[in-house]
């Protein structure tokens, strides 16, 4: 069912980028059309696309505190307990990436340095049109909380046009989130971005979603912050003789089983792995209640690699720049260092990325589709804006006034150089950094 492929043709492929997903152009026109007319006629539009894309319309479009309570009512107390233990992990990974502000310069004639300051008011996408994700909330707010935004108001689609999900709630409240209004897909995003006469407009959108989320999340992009733009999600694999094959493929059907268009790579230098790993997706899947889609999305996207070496290895997962690298080998800590591109690395054979995606602490909204490349998972940072300031005295700006001039004047700003001529009196200096 998973193709098995040399290192080779899996480059041929991977050159070809028949493996990376890209935003789809109808999709970006739909959310176009939805978003600009949310941002001009409000909550007018807004009900018109909710009725069209989630068929039922909510008759109120916040969860009202009454309703937050009740949720916890029907959540079990070990769920509630799971939740309040996750929770804890993430609150004390996350808790770490906090940063004050900080002074870089700091003599008597000058003051240099970073303001920390929290975004005012984020949302939160928490999706919800084909099941209900309780980590997400989690992982989206407690950074968020943690950081000091002022508002965390998250929006998730209603079950039946009138309810969300109780546990999703319940993991609101345990993460601190403000306010809870019932809208998905794009209207959400548009909303969220431009405001309409029941949702408050936010500064920054945060957390996954499905294609349409994602276009247009890509589209309010420089009206509002948002933290990526996240496609289908991904494993890879890194694995020696060492790994145990029922375990790889357990992992590789917990990345397929989200969605068709999922991805799982297993590259290894065993053959013996290889065959194995591929006969116990098989027979693992069998019994699986997602099966349909695990085997679409193992059969489409998934591979199974044969490389000469760890280190052929790791070139290609470099390249691939995965959500989720799992480095399963005889000494993985050791190949930690061999990482250039990926979203989160899960080290051993007893650290599956269902662990980190639950329980343990990093963040799982991660960058997808090569993007790790150039981003990062969410964290504390997504939160903060960073500014900085400046202090220079009279004897300090006399100073440095010649260089300012010179370059001010190659770049033809005569302005500029007499705003620093005004101050000096002349033109003093040395022309030379003192
Ligand atoms: P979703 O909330 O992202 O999308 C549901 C909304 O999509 C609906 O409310 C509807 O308004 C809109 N929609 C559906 N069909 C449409 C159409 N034809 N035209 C316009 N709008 C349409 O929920 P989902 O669909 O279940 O997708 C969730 C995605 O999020 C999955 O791909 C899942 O793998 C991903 N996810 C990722 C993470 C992560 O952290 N990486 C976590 C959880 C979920």
């Amino acid at each position: 069912m998973i193709p098995i492929y040399s290192a080779e043709k899996y480059k041929e492929l991977f050159l070809k980028r028949k493996m990376r997903s890209r935003l789809d152009n109808d999709i970006l026109q739909t959310a176009k059309q939805v978003i600009d007319d949310i941002r001009t006629d409000g909550d007018e539009a807004l009900k018109r696309y909710v009725k069209k894309f989630d068929g039922e319309v909510p008759v109120a479009w916040r969860v009202e505190e009454q309703e937050r309570q009740q949720a916890w009512e029907t959540v079990s107390e070990e769920v509630v307990a799971s939740l309040r233990a996750a929770a804890d992990n993430i609150k004390s990974f996350h808790k770490k990436q906090l940063q004050n502000t900080r002074f870089m310069d700091m003599t008597e004639d000058i003051m240099s340095g970073q303001l920390y300051r929290a975004i005012e008011r984020a949302g939160i996408y928490v999706p919800g049109g084909t099941a209900s994700y309780p980590s997400t909330v989690l992982m989206n707010a407690i950074p968020a909380v943690l950081a000091g935004v002022k508002q965390v108001i998250m929006v998730t689609p209603a079950r039946n046009g009138e309810t969300i999900s109780p546990v999703l709630s319940v993991a609101a409240d345990i993460a601190g989130v403000d306010s809870i209004y019932k809208i998905g897909g794009i209207q959400a995003i548009a909303a969220l971005a431009y405001g309409t006469e029941s949702i408050p407009p936010v500064d920054k959108i945060v957390g996954p979603g499905n294609a349409y989320v994602a276009a247009a999340k890509s589209l309010v992009f420089g009206d509002v912050g948002i933290d990526m733009i996240a496609g289908p999600s991904e494993v890879c694999i890194i694995a020696d003789e060492t790994a145990d094959p029922a375990f790889v493929a357990a992992d590789m059907i917990a990345q397929a089983e989200h969605d068709k268009a999922s991805k799982a790579v297993l590259f290894t230098t065993s053959h013996s792995l290889a065959e194995t790993t591929s006969a116990q997706i098989k027979q693992q899947c069998t019994s699986l209640p997602r099966r349909e889609i695990a085997e679409a999305s193992l059969s489409e996207n998934g591979a199974i690699v044969l490389v000469d070496d760890l280190d052929e290895a790791f070139t290609l997962a470099n390249r691939l720049a995965p959500e989720h690298l799992e480095i399963q080998t005889a000494a993985p800590l050791q190949l930690l260092g061999k990482v250039q591109n990926a979203g989160s690395v899960f080290l051993g054979s007893y650290t599956p990325e269902a662990l980190g995606d639950y329980y343990a602490g990093p963040n799982h909204v991660l960058p997808t589709a090569g993007t790790a490349r150039f981003s990062s998972g969410l964290s504390v940072d997504d939160f903060i804006k960073k500014t900085t300031f400046l202090y220079y005295s009279e004897k300090a700006l006399q100073t440095a006034s010649a260089h300012v001039c010179n370059v001010a004047e190659t770049e033809e700003l005569e302005g500029h150089s007499r705003a620093v001529k005004q101050r000096a009196g002349k033109r003093g200096g040395s022309g030379k950094n003192e």
